[in-house]
């Protein structure tokens, strides 16, 4: 009987927090927690962004882990007010904080009260026993709607909504464009795109460019529609908005193949009568015109697909679209509602295995019975396509052991044409190089 997870498929809640913060425009995240953690947290996205990334902390010791971080937190957010001057802090609490059971919107209270001039406070609780880095993202974008929602309103226009999840910065920039095509104001929660993966500077910056400012922000409560790209309903980052307010909220799955991209730009058009633009139709069609000169290659081929249930629900849909078989789909997430999810909604392949709470050792075993001729997800699975001699196509959180995370672009149609041509291609190398024949073209 298993008695521990061994070498997790998901990581940890405040990581997904951390870059939830980086979308707020001069914000910086503190982790109230040990110095390792934010260590850990900085390491990760450092390696797939590619960028500096500050995460502060509360330095928690063994006395601390005692008597309470109250001293440490408050010293921290001093810290980082006289050194970094920020307009907003995005605190999220940590396995150890939570652990001893520490109080930390009391703290801030607590602070706000001493300091009525700090800036603008986020708090989110982020035990990594209790969630994973997409729990610890989507928290934190609620986290983040609630804290505006102190500041004036000044919207002369009512935002279009969109929270799209844990997306790469280049997805982030494609989908700017693809909403401003529909209305004047999209407003993107969690758009870390230049945070990310911005330029290079002349001068050193405290805090680097980009992200969605504060007051940009608290217009999110004028929003008359708003669309989050997950599949659960009560955890996207503007059920408040629905639940409290005007907006007309939509879940729907991360646009990736024709059919669910197919169904956002159906919700864009409906809601903003306007017709999908014509750009957008013929990236479609150059889809559908690949998908037909590419599908001798990956019909009846198996896929393996792992990462944050959002995630692998829109690539087993995909993935049975264009003829393959999604054999095995798995996420680190507990969550059962993925399983009942995908099933469901999957038209052909209802004998598949579909597993939540599972870790690369889990996965490893199960690999061998199911035979699959590809691997899809992050680059944490390189040891287990390296044992079984099966490619890996990288793409989710983290891709650390190869250049240009940032960059992976997998949403819409023209996002979906370089993962369909990676997976194509991934096919024909294995093709070209176990080739008795010295197979060259077809
Ligand atoms: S102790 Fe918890 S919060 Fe810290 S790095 Fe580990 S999982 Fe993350």
């Amino acid at each position: 009987m298993k008695i521990a997870t061994q070498n997790a498929c998901k990581l940890c809640t405040p990581l997904g927090a951390s870059l939830a913060y980086k979308s707020v425009k001069d914000c910086i995240p503190l982790l109230h927690g040990s110095q390792g953690c934010a260590t850990y947290i900085r390491r990760y996205t450092i390696s797939h962004f590619r960028e500096p990334i500050d995460i502060a902390s509360s330095s928690f010791t063994e006395d601390t882990a005692i008597f309470g971080g109250q001293k440490n937190l408050f010293l921290a957010i001093d810290n980082i007010t006289s050194q970094y001057e920020p307009r907003a802090i995005g605190i999220a609490s940590s396995c150890l904080s939570e652990t001893i059971g520490e109080d930390v919107s009391r703290l801030l209270d607590l602070y706000r009260k001493e300091r009525p001039d700090a800036p603008l406070l986020f708090q989110v609780s982020t035990a990594s026993y209790k969630g994973t880095h997409r729990d610890g993202y989507w928290n934190t974008v609620a986290a983040i709607i609630e804290g505006v929602r102190i500041l004036p309103s000044e919207a002369d226009d009512t935002p279009l909504v969109v929270t799209p999840g844990l997306i790469s910065p280049a997805d982030l920039r494609a989908l700017q464009i693809i909403l401003k095509k529909y209305v004047d104001f999209p407003l993107i929660l969690g758009d870390y795109s230049e945070t990310l993966d911005g330029g290079s500077w002349d001068d050193f910056k405290k805090i680097p460019p980009g992200g969605t400012s504060i007051e940009t922000l608290a217009q999110v409560w004028d929003a008359a529609l708003s669309i989050d790209f997950t599949f659960e309903w009560n955890k996207g980052g503007s059920y408040n908005l629905s639940k409290e307010g005007e907006t007309k909220r939509y879940s729907i799955p991360m646009p990736i193949g024709v059919e669910l991209t197919d169904r956002f730009h159906l919700l864009l058009s409906e809601h903003t009568e306007k017709k999908i633009p014509k750009d957008i139709l013929q990236a479609r069609s150059r889809l559908l015109d690949a998908y037909t000169d590419g599908h001798k290659y990956c019909f009846g081929k198996r896929v393996v697909l792992y990462g944050e249930p959002e995630l692998v629900y829109s690539l087993a849909m995909f993935m049975e679209e264009i003829g393959m078989i999604p054999v095995l789909c798995a996420t680190g997430s507990k969550d059962s509602a993925f399983k009942e999810k995908l099933l469901n909604d999957l038209r052909f392949h209802k004998d598949i295995r579909i597993e939540h709470d599972f870790d690369f050792e889990d996965l490893e075993q199960t690999l061998e019975s199911v035979q699959p001729d590809l691997i899809v997800g992050n680059s944490k699975g390189f040891k287990m396509s390296k044992n079984l001699g099966i490619p890996l196509i990288r793409l989710g959180f983290p891709v650390h052991d190869r250049f240009g995370a940032a960059r992976i672009r997998l949403l819409d149609y023209e996002g979906t044409m370089e993962l369909f041509d990676r997976i194509i291609n991934a096919i024909l190398e294995v093709k070209q190089s176990t080739s008795p024949v010295g197979y060259s073209y077809q």
